[in-house]
């Protein structure tokens, strides 16, 4: 999507560790307007299919997934890091490791936000090595629920974790796609 890809040249940094920081627009500071235009792009490539949820990870994937939401008409679910280990028996629980902070989280979203039979749509703000939604689609499974796709805002193509996603079958839908980044700049995948 151009939009995003020319707010990310025009406001993103290229950290240390791999890590491009958009918190200006997309996880900290939230662009409504750019973020609104992002959810109608998503919603236009996914509008002949049903949503009935559309399913992320707390915090930096809940903006996105909400300003998506209001196309589709469909509530947001974000998966909680468990601050325990006691996960209860009426929640699914996955276990993901941090690509920002190095640790692992339990994540886990209550039995009473998702349904057998449903389609949920994942979505995230990035997807790099795939831990986050493939937690995410570990707990739709384990609901007996369908994943209908995988939208992230921005992949990182040359980490593993979107062709994983396509290469088991998962309908992976990024809006960005970068092919390399470092202090000299950034360059995307041709559409
Ligand atoms: P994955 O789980 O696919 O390895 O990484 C995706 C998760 O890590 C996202 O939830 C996102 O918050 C975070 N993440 C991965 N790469 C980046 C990055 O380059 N910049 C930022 N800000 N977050 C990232």
């Amino acid at each position: 999507m151009e939009l995003l890809k020319s707010a990310i040249l025009e406001k993103g940094k290229v950290l240390p560790g791999d890590v491009l920081k958009v918190d200006c627009f997309l996880n900290h500071q939230i662009d409504i307007q750019l973020l609104s235009k992002m959810g109608k792009y998503v919603y236009d490539n996914f509008s002949d299919c049903r949503v009935d949820r559309i399913l992320t990870v707390e915090a930096s994937g809940i903006a996105f997934a909400c300003l998506t939401a209001q196309f589709f008409c469909c509530p947001v679910v974000f998966a909680k890091k468990s601050k325990t280990s006691n996960v209860p028996g009426d929640c699914y629980m996955a276990t993901v490791k941090s690509y920002t902070h190095g640790n692992v989280n339990d994540i886990i979203v209550s039995k009473d936000y998702i349904k057998a039979g449903e389609n949920v749509l994942i979505m995230d703000d990035f997807l790099a090595h795939g831990e986050a939604a493939n937690g995410l689609v570990s707990i739709v499974k384990s609901a007996g629920a369908k994943v209908v796709g995988v939208v992230a805002a921005i992949e990182k193509g040359y980490q593993k974790g979107g062709d994983e996603l396509r290469a088991k079958g998962y309908n992976v839908m990024s809006l960005a796609i970068i092919d390399s980044m470092d202090l000299s700049g950034i360059k995307f995948r041709e559409n």
